[in-house]
């Protein structure tokens, strides 16, 4: 799974930017219905054919002397796809991406390439594995959007529990407390997530209630929990407990699988794509950046700074406005039935429900228009419109 804190972010320009240096073209290339990879010759990892843009050359030229050099292709039909930026700390560099649907492959030439190979499905063992995945799913979007008509014009999703795995986090976050402070022990493990779960429930209830802030429910958590341990713990414990708690889950963030190759796919099918979540601003903003994935989204609406949250009808209604979307050409994707699916079914929006370890007991009430396991289901979804 990719890491979450890498230090590479990926990001789409759909549209022509004549004032950005392009320094690379990369060709996603097919072969009989196969994608077309090669293997350089000082490397055991597969790449995408392409490379550096030479001086005097257009990137369009580069991008077929490539397509020549890396995989012998002769006849062939090329088309530009978007641009793309790779952000490292040290800065951003773009590319052009183009597609190539290849008639018939000559001998290869005699230079950098070793062999191509043709995959029904992107090998794991990539030059660049948190680039090229990501290049590969937008275009296969942007050949869906070509392809097939789209059934949604925009795709809204909720964040903690659909693209981020805040349950996952919150429960690695206890293993490293747990082992790390031995006052603990005297309970088993288990014992001691479950107690963690019920006081984060009980709090938080009390906390959405409006019975106490933001900041108590986090201490009173901390409080009560420790209530099970020893004595009672003053609130500057309680605020060293939390911090402690928090940067433990910061450092287990994740995204779900398939979350950054559905955002991709989406991305290059032209949908536009949208968030609505419950949540305090910084926390959920950070979630998005760590995991670089906020450059995807034309609308963030989150319910501290809107004043109203899901399952709320006006909060879809301000996610559809600033999206520039009907509500029926739109899709709203979540992980609970009450905040997500009741609140798009009655803003008017299809639903996909997501299930999860966290939620797969929950009762549906509220019949989502699609239930699904993976993310990756998504993309048959955005195209059903003929079926
Ligand atoms: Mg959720």
């Amino acid at each position: 799974m990719k890491k979450y804190k890498d230090k590479i972010e990926v990001v789409f320009l759909d549209s022509e930017h004549p004032d950005i240096e392009l320094l690379y073209s990369v060709i996603i290339s097919r072969y009989n219905g196969k994608w077309v990879l090669c293997r350089h010759k000082d490397r055991i990892t597969y790449e995408v054919p392409g490379g550096h843009i030479e001086e005097g050359e257009s990137a369009y030229e580069a991008a077929k002397r490539e397509l020549y050099e890396e995989t012998g292709a002769v006849e062939y039909t090329i088309d530009k796809v978007c641009i793309y930026g790779v952000r490292r700390p040290s800065g951003i560099n773009y590319g052009a991406l183009y597609f190539a649907e290849i008639k018939s492959l000559g001998q290869l030439p005699q230079m950098e390439i070793a062999e191509i190979s043709l995959f029904e499905n992107l090998p794991e063992d990539l030059t660049y594995p948190s680039i090229q995945p990501q290049l590969f799913s937008y275009v296969q979007g942007w050949l869906n959007k070509n392809n097939e008509a789209l059934k949604y014009k925009a795709a809204v999703f909720d964040l903690d529990g659909t693209l981020f795995d805040h349950f996952g986090a919150a429960d690695k976050a206890l293993d490293d407390i747990y082992s790390s402070n031995e006052l603990y022990w005297s309970k088993p493990l288990e014992v001691f997530k479950s107690l963690n779960r019920a006081l984060h429930e009980k709090y938080f209830i009390l906390y959405k209630e409006g019975q106490i802030s933001w900041e108590q429910q986090r201490l009173l958590r901390m409080k009560a929990l420790h209530s099970h341990y020893k004595e009672d713990i003053k609130e500057e414990e309680a605020r060293e407990h939390f911090r402690k708690y928090l940067e433990a889950y910061e450092r287990n963030w994740r995204l779900f699988e398939g979350a950054l190759e559905v955002l991709c796919f989406l991305k290059g099918s032209g949908i536009k794509i949208g968030m609505i979540t419950n949540g305090e601003h910084s926390q959920q903003m950070s979630k998005l950046t760590t995991g670089n994935i906020s450059g995807f989204f034309e609308s963030i609406v989150i319910s501290s700074d809107v004043g109203t949250a899901k399952p709320d009808v006006s909060i879809f209604e301000i996610s559809l406005k600033e999206l520039g979307v009907e509500k029926s050409d739109a899709i709203f994707i979540g992980d609970s039935i009450i905040a997500d699916i009741q609140g798009a079914k009655k803003a008017g929006i299809d639903s996909v429900y997501i299930i999860r370890n966290h939620n797969k007991d929950s009762a549906v009430d509220f019949e989502p228009d699609y239930i699904i396991k993976t993310l990756l289901e998504i993309k048959a979804i955005v195209n059903k419109k003929n079926q």
